[in-house]
């Protein structure tokens, strides 16, 4: 598994996660995103670490779940968890972390509305929750006079 070291002139270096303990490996990328090319590969000294890259697979996918669907921080977590072969779920980051996680992707990819210029607006129901799903705007009549009550 390869961190990304640099962009060198024209190529892409990326270095092992390992590198502090004294790996080599490394690969340099050539070409745009949509037609990558490996030009140089230096060899890893030791074997491939299969847990670590299936932590990484299986939380790069909840992070997609994060954004494509509505499923609550518990549900996301809770497949993660079921997903990854048992000898490698102590190797998952601990729950706090894998709710930040989930709640960072979706601060980042829920645009939230522009701020209105009168009363008449309505509020999406995706900004009536909280991140964990929780609802907090109890009230909205959508009305010109828009009470509006939060919970915090
Ligand atoms: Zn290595």
């Amino acid at each position: 598994m390869y961190h990304f070291e640099k962009n060198g002139v024209q190529k892409k270096i990326w270095r092992c996660v390992r590198f502090k303990n004294k790996c080599r490996g490394r690969v340099h990328v050539i070409g745009d995103i949509d037609n990558e090319k490996i030009s140089k590969k230096i060899d890893h000294n030791h074997v491939p670490d299969i847990a670590q890259i299936e932590v990484k697979t299986a939380i790069n996918e909840m992070k997609i779940n994060a954004k494509c669907t509505s499923n609550s921080t518990h549900s996301l977590i809770r497949s993660l968890a079921s997903q990854v072969s048992a000898s490698v779920a102590g190797q998952l980051p601990n729950v706090p972390t894998l709710k930040r996680t989930v709640q960072r992707v979706r601060q980042s990819h829920l645009g939230a509305p522009i701020n209105p210029q009168n009363f008449n607006f309505e509020i999406p129901d995706q900004f009536t929750k909280t991140t964990n799903g929780e609802q907090f705007l109890q009230f909205d009549n959508k009305s010109e006079t828009n009470l509006i009550k939060y919970y915090t």
